[in-house]
């Protein structure tokens, strides 16, 4: 069996002192070199890796043949965002990890496994070149409007999905720009803004409204919606809610929630320092907490800053398990180490201890050693007695988790969520307790992936669209 084909990279030392896309993707040969290596399995197992259900085994064929059109209008049929899923989405979890070139209990996709994500990358991005649209239906729904509140994936999703059915749709969203945590998380060097601006202008093509900076349950709430004619309404509202450590000293001066971080760079530009001077202070010594993907996109965000600010990069993970319990993408987690940051495992900070003015300067933190599984199948770690040391940290930043982004929901009592404020829908048509709006995404079932909650959206729009035919 051939070896798979790695993506060319930008250069490590390169890399770290600007925001440039380190994954170069595949050239024409390298994805038909990978897309042959494909059993063409008579049971794609593959296919039940993804949350969508793309026909991996068809897509995979057709790049074989080098019928890109046809392998762009395969995805297309499941999934609206093939550029954005070949960059973002966790593969090693989900559909590689499924591959039979994976061996069973393997906790991630073996080196071997088909890289079905660069593949679909390949094409996606083919796709927006050529401009290959995947043809409208036969738009019956015209006489409809439905409101989308939150442009994230799960937003952007449904409404597309609700256009190419001829349905009118408004998208409302509380940021001045589109795309939720593709706009204000996941950094550049990830996922280009343009990959991202391709896809929200060709949404505004098939006729989608776009108003930013408007708070729905504030400026307008939901029954304000209903009564102004919108037919179905449907939330994405995410997972915006930071959750923190609480531990004394947290509120000291340069500790960060990852969110606050990631926005001030991502969405007022301070990632393109000196043509801005949006301030983030990124210190000498930076800590970042947790062992996400929000940890991981933090930490080389702040790497990057610090070499833009001429400061000696010196980034540090903290986190209370090891490597293998990371939640994080197993390639970023690589890219972070090739970059320089340094790992601090097995770990717990207790206290922010700052100077007299009131800024953080250590924190002090137990070792831990890891115990018995817990709910997540990952072992629990206990701290160490007695095992308090301290680590000089002048900016940190917390990235243990996300909740619920409540705004909306906590002046809607009529909304029905569940003990982690999340919308409680039903799981097979994504109804809320309100008749006609529905939810998906990360308000649904907390923290996902991307393509969950584009899968999540999906089944709404089907049942938007079953409820419109019918009236
Ligand atoms: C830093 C980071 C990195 C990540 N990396 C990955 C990754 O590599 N791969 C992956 O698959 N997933 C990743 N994720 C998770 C993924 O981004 C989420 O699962 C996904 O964005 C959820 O989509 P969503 O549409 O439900 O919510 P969001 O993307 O959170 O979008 C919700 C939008 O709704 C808006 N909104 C909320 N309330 C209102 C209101 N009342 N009125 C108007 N607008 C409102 C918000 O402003 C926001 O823009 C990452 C998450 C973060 C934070
Ligand atoms: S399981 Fe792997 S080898 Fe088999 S069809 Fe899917 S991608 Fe190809």
């Amino acid at each position: 069996m051939k070896e798979a084909v790695r993506a060319k990279e930008l250069d490590q030392k390169e890399r770290i002192g600007n925001f440039d896309e380190v994954i170069q993707g595949y050239t024409e040969d390298q994805a038909v070199e990978e897309a042959s290596r494909c059993l063409q399995c008579k049971n794609p197992v593959c296919v039940e890796g993804c949350p969508v259900g793309i026909d991996i085994k068809t897509f995979i064929k057709q790049v074989q043949d080098r019928d890109y059109k046809g392998a762009y209008l395969t995805i297309r049929e499941k999934n609206n965002f093939p550029s954005i899923c070949g960059r973002v989405c966790p593969a090693e979890y989900q559909c590689s990890k499924t591959c039979v070139l994976t061996k069973k209990d393997e906790p991630f996709a073996s080196e071997n496994a088909i890289n079905i994500h660069f593949l679909e990358r390949f094409i996606g991005d083919y796709g927006a070149r050529e401009s290959i649209t995947s043809g409208s239906k036969d738009k019956r729904l015209t006489m409809y409007k439905v409101a989308v509140v939150g442009s994230g994936p799960a937003g952007i999703c449904c409404a597309g999905e609700l256009a190419r059915e001829g349905v009118k749709v408004i998208i409302y969203e509380t940021l001045h720009k589109m795309g939720g945590v593709l706009q204000y998380g996941i950094p550049s060097f990830r996922l280009p803004r343009d990959v991202l601006d391709y896809e929200i202008d060709s949404l505004k093509s098939m006729g989608v409204e776009f108003k930013p900076n408007y708070i729905i349950g504030k400026i307008k709430t939901l029954n304000d919606l209903l009564e102004e004619g919108f037919d179905a309404v449907f939330l994405g509202l995410g997972a915006g809610t930071p959750s923190f450590l609480d531990v004394e000293g947290e509120n000291l001066c340069n500790v960060y929630s990852a969110n606050e971080f990631l926005t001030r760079v991502n969405l007022m530009n301070a990632y393109k320092f000196p043509e801005f001077h949006t301030p983030v202070n990124v210190g000498h010594h930076m800590i970042v907490i947790g062992g996400g993907n929000v940890t991981i996109d933090s930490a080389r965000v702040a790497l990057r800053l610090q070499k833009l600010n001429n400061i000696e990069p010196n980034t540090t993970i903290v986190y209370r398990r090891t490597e293998l319990e990371m939640p994080a993408r197993r390639l970023e987690i690589e890219h972070a180490k090739e970059e320089g940051i340094k790992f601090e495992l097995l770990v717990q900070p207790i206290e922010f201890i700052g100077n007299k003015d009131g800024y953080v300067k250590k924190i002090k933190s137990l070792r831990c050693e890891l115990g018995e599984s817990d709910q997540s199948g990952r072992r629990r770690p206990s701290p160490i007695e007695g095992s308090e040391f301290e680590l000089d940290c002048d900016v940190a930043v917390i990235a243990i988790g996300l909740s619920a982004n409540q705004v909306l929901t906590s002046l809607t009592p009529e909304l029905k969520v569940d003990k982690y404020k999340d919308i409680i829908v039903n799981a097979e048509t994504m109804e809320t307790s309100v008749s006609h709006i529905y939810a998906g995404g990360d308000i649904v079932g907390g923290e996902g992936t991307v393509i969950e909650a584009m899968g999540m959206a999906k089944r709404a729009a089907k049942s938007i669209v079953k409820y419109l035919n019918g009236r």
